[in-house]
């Protein structure tokens, strides 16, 4: 019965307590025995359970009194947003919560907007209360002016002990309504997906309206595409099946699709070919490309492989062959963040014994020609001659930071040092928000630990793209014996290129091995020379077992090895071969 389900989501900062709330909430409702429940149960993951934060949405139904409680523990962390709005989209009521140590944190207020924006009912709750109750004042004054709400409506909890969980319960009964239905024939909004090797990919649904059930035919609006579902069930977490899934209800559809491409989140699936999608589905945008290779000791047939698979679990990465000159066949991968990179690599680790070479990571840019076409850019191999470019744009991002007052002075002198621009800042009670344009590789590239280490942690922050800007940016190429390495060239800025330059030669002199001839190492801009190095031969005394006497014989050896460096130098004139270790030391460099 729809008026007896109650769907709700928790949102929070990351660590703020979602995964262990849910926890008690998994006891509470004697969903899984209190004797199997692991800490941070929906964190199936095993990367999650080890960095402790949700990577993956794990939703999970449960009963309380004869409710069926639906609930959707959602990722924290600002890379994951598009899928906690479309969370947000499946049910009518939020849970927000607030670590009463770290206060209300930038994830915090965005999820919140989100929610505000899809009308959910927020219910506050301050968690942890078992640590430290002495910024509980501070906090609910924050939450107040947030949400319009009076003192007696702000919980007071432990996700930890259990305390004021059982009360929250019944708040979400009485104040969060039942599920609303929004067409009459079968309709579901897709709000995650995992790959199961013989149901193919399995769709979590929310139901809006009519009723799904197995052997039956169905579209993915997005695409058109038709399946046939193999199995409906409701999450408990683990998969269980069911006769049908009913408007307002909650669980999944296995649709036998095998290709990785066709499924995505936010699209909607209906029964009758000429129904509407429910609007707001967005295609994931990458902000973030790195080129990967499979190490060596990987076949290319496994890495392809692995890769293939993980797109099913994760649609928002964008994948895209290439072959190098240097690294041989790879992929370039476009990525929603920094976190989401350090994941897809760690996970490709773990789940397919994958391991991966990659370049530094780096935003794409709009390059505009002279002829007024405008490109877009996500290898410098793809870069035009810069004879014919008017002008190269990079992204922008706006950005809003949460940080404590005590440190304002700094986080400003940070962004601007990171060519930023400072828009607004507003203090509440126990932060301030910061609101700032700035550019997307500064962003991706030290901003984040800079800001870290000069707030004691105590920051967090929130952005999103922007547009594309005009940058002053010119093409360094690195000269190894005279001869152009591709690999090693970048886009840098026309002011930074003599600084980087320099690093550059100054560190593969360093870094690679000497020959039997000395060797150039330069830095150029469109041909100019802006810094240079010389690796010294290998001195190899050939003479030097003829100790003591016959000078003259010595003077001949010496002859000799002189004549024979000239040819290796001819010989080697851009035969340098640079191993990939030390190549991506130096793709590193900033
Ligand atoms: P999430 O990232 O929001 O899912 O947060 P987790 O549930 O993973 O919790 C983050 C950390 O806070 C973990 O170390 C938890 O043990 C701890 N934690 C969560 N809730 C409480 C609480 O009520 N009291 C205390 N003392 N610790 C908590
Ligand atoms: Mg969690």
């Amino acid at each position: 019965m729809i008026e007896k389900i109650r769907n709700f989501a928790i949102i929070a900062h990351i660590d703020h307590g979602k995964s262990t709330l849910a926890d008690r909430f998994l006891e509470i409702t004697k969903t899984i025995p209190e004797s199997k429940i692991k800490p941070q149960h929906l964190d199936m993951l095993s990367l999650e359970r080890e960095k402790g934060i949700t990577i993956k949405m794990q939703p999970v139904s449960m009963k309380f009194n004869d409710y069926v409680l639906n609930l959707i523990d959602t990722p924290g962390h600002s890379d994951f947003s598009y899928e906690v709005s479309r969370a947000l989209k499946c049910v009518e009521g939020a849970i927000l919560l607030v670590d009463v140590t770290q206060g209300i944190q930038a994830q915090t207020v965005y999820n919140l907007k989100i929610a505000q924006e899809l009308n959910l009912k927020i219910i506050p709750a301050i968690n942890k209360v078992d640590l430290d109750i002495s910024n509980i004042d501070i906090i609910s004054q924050d939450l107040k002016n947030l949400l319009n709400v009076s003192e007696d409506e702000i919980h007071l909890i432990s996700g930890k002990t259990g305390y004021g969980v059982e009360k929250l319960i019944e708040d979400i009964i009485k104040k969060i309504p039942a599920p609303q239905i929004l067409s009459d024939t079968p309709k579901a909004l897709i709000f995650d997906s995992h790959f199961d090797t013989y149901k193919g990919i399995i769709a979590h649904i929310r139901v809006f309206g009519g009723e799904f059930k197995k052997d039956k035919i169905y579209y993915l609006k997005s695409k058109n595409y038709k399946f046939k579902s193999i199995e409906v069930g409701i999450f408990k977490p683990e998969l269980k099946i069911v006769e049908s899934l009913k408007a307002g209800e909650i669980g999944y559809i296995a649709t036998g699709i095998k290709e990785p491409d066709v499924l995505k989140i936010g699209d909607t699936i209906v029964e009758n070919f000429n129904d509407l999608a429910i609007p707001g589905y967005k295609e994931p945008i990458s902000v973030i490309f790195t080129n990967i290779f499979p190490k060596e000791e990987i076949s290319y047939e496994k890495f392809k492989d692995s890769l293939f698979k993980l797109k099913l679990n994760d649609p928002s990465l964008n994948i895209e062959p290439i072959n190098s000159p240097v690294f041989g066949r790879g992929y370039l991968v476009g990525f929603l963040g920094l976190l989401h990179l350090e994941i897809f690599q760690e996970r490709l680790k773990r789940e397919f014994g994958t391991e991966v070479v990659l370049t530094l990571p780096s935003v794409k840019y709009e390059v505009v020609l002279k002829n007024k076409q405008t490109l877009i850019i996500q290898n410098i191999s793809e870069l035009p001659d810069f004879s014919n470019i008017l002008e190269i744009r990079e992204p922008w991002s706006y950005v809003e930071i949460f940080v404590h007052f005590k440190y304002l002075e700094s986080v400003f002198n940070l962004i601007k040092q990171k060519r930023g621009v400072i828009l607004n800042h507003k203090t509440m009670t126990s932060f301030v928000l910061i609101e700032a344009e700035m550019p997307l590789e500064e962003l991706i590239t030290g901003f984040y630990d800079d800001l870290k280490s000069i707030t004691s942690g105590y920051s967090s922050i929130n952005w999103e793209f922007l547009n594309f800007r005009k940058a002053d940016l010119v093409k360094l190429d690195i000269l190894i014996a005279e001869e152009v390495n591709p690999a090693l060239s970048r886009l840098v800025f026309k002011n930074q290129a003599y600084y980087v330059g320099k690093k550059i030669v100054t560190e593969l002199k360093k870094l690679l091995p000497r020959e039997q001839f000395p060797v150039k190492l330069q830095a150029a801009i469109g041909g100019k020379i802006i810094a240079r190095e010389t690796i010294p031969a290998l001195k190899a005394d050939v003479a030097g077992w003829l100790y003591g006497g016959d000078i003259t014989r010595k003077m001949k050896l010496w002859q000799k090895q002189k004549k024979g460096k000239k040819k290796l130098e001819k010989l080697g004139k851009g035969k340098v071969n640079v191993p990939n270790d030390v190549l991506i030391k130096i793709l590193q460099i900033k």
